[in-house]
């Protein structure tokens, strides 16, 4: 048996030891410096309303991947969930992603898709070519009513920095339709674990050869000890932040109790003025539509830069990060038992389906002795 260490308990430290001790050859350790595994998809019962909290912000699993929808569901009865966000803007509430009735809910109009995608592509900005950046992308695409009701102070109020200075992949995560579906994702399977993602992560970890220490900073000089390390932990603070700190936004709540059954008859709401200083608000009960509570518990939600020991949420990757990431990633070349793996690992920003994809993918390559290091 070969002695294993895994730093950090999330989706991609946990994927990674269960298919390792799975194999049969693994002993493996699972440290989390936190004092609960799951990492920012942890959920746990408020003692006061019993709602399912989803700690560290909302987590809606989506997936157009088989292979990582069968895998979730082995852990967890998966319920059916459909994410329908509402933003409030200055012009009113609207339904995003932005489709048809967002169109012509904001210009007034009664247009078939034909006619919405030929009106959308008239305000579209066309002396742009190729957008270098979110608010290109957005002008080109959507036109400056659109980008500025809903896009440009949100964006500052999540990333603390102007759209030009994002990147173009950032608006590209959201779809944009010319028909009624509201869905907020494209993908095939969405759900939510029945009874939590901690549940989940736990049933993953349950195995004779995982042992999980949890409130257990890891310590470089452990790495002596184990045949072979996966770090899934932040790659700037492997190194000791050598080679300068790596931009970071993190999110933090206002949290409320409410005394009724619904308080803002939706699970998300997003603020896109910036005279509400915060992004959006969630409300947890609606994550279970298939649970009763009298109560409710919901978020406002918040975001800054990561500072001390903030936790960090979204890779900025600016340029100046760009180029300290490159700096750790050669550094990370002669760590040789090590794989840097996972969202924080690999400094980029990754959905759930993502992580447990590439885990299952390093972790069988290791265990066929391939190439271990294929993550970074
Ligand atoms: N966004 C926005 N207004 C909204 C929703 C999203 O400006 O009401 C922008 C924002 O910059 C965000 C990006 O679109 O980062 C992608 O949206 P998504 O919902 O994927 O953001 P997430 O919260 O998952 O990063």
């Amino acid at each position: 048996m070969h002695n294993i260490l895994v730093v950090g308990a999330g989706f991609t430290g946990s994927v990674i030891a269960r298919e390792l001790a799975d194999s049969g050859h693994y002993n493996v350790l699972v440290v989390d410096e936190r004092n609960h595994i799951a990492g920012n998809c942890h959920t746990k019962r408020d003692n006061e309303t019993n709602v399912m909290e989803h700690v560290y912000g909302p987590h809606i699993f989506n997936t157009s991947n088989e292979k990582v929808w069968q895998y979730v569901n082995k852990f967890d009865e998966f319920m059916p969930y459909t994410n329908r966000v509402k933003a409030v803007t200055r012009a009113g509430v609207f339904s995003l992603p932005i489709n048809l009735l967002t169109i012509n809910q904001l210009f007034g109009k009664t247009f078939n898709p034909r006619e919405a995608e030929e009106f959308v592509a008239q305000l579209g900005d066309k002396t742009i070519a190729e957008p270098r950046n979110f608010e290109e992308q957005a002008l080109k695409m959507l036109g400056k009513k659109i980008y500025e009701t809903f896009f440009l102070d949100y964006t500052i109020k999540q990333w603390g920095c102007h759209p030009r200075e994002l990147s173009a992949d950032v608006l590209k995560r959201l779809p944009i339709r010319f028909n009624y579906d509201d869905n907020y994702y494209h993908t095939h399977y969405q759900g939510i674990p029945r009874n939590g993602y901690t549940n989940l992560i736990s049933n993953i970890l349950d195995h004779p050869a995982i042992t999980v220490e949890l409130n257990t900073r890891y310590e470089r000089e452990w790495n002596g000890k184990y045949h072979y390390i996966f770090y899934t932990g932040a790659i700037d603070a492997y190194f000791s932040y050598a080679e300068g700190r790596l931009g970071y936004r993190t999110i933090y709540f206002e949290r409320f109790i409410y005394n009724g059954s619904d308080y803002q008859g939706n699970p998300v709401i997003n603020y896109c003025d910036k005279n509400v200083p915060y992004t959006r608000v969630h409300e947890h009960k609606h994550f279970t539509p298939w649970e009763d509570h009298d109560k409710s518990l919901f978020f406002k939600e918040f975001s800054k830069e990561t500072e001390g020991d903030d936790i960090p949420f979204y890779p900025k990757s600016l340029p100046a990060d760009k180029a300290i990431l490159a700096r750790y990633k050669q550094r990370a070349q002669s760590e040789f038992n090590t794989t840097f793996v996972g969202r924080l690992a690999t400094y980029r920003y990754l959905d759930m389906h993502h992580v447990i994809d590439e885990a299952l993918t390093v972790a069988e390559s290791f265990i066929n002795y391939k190439n271990p290091l294929a993550s970074f």
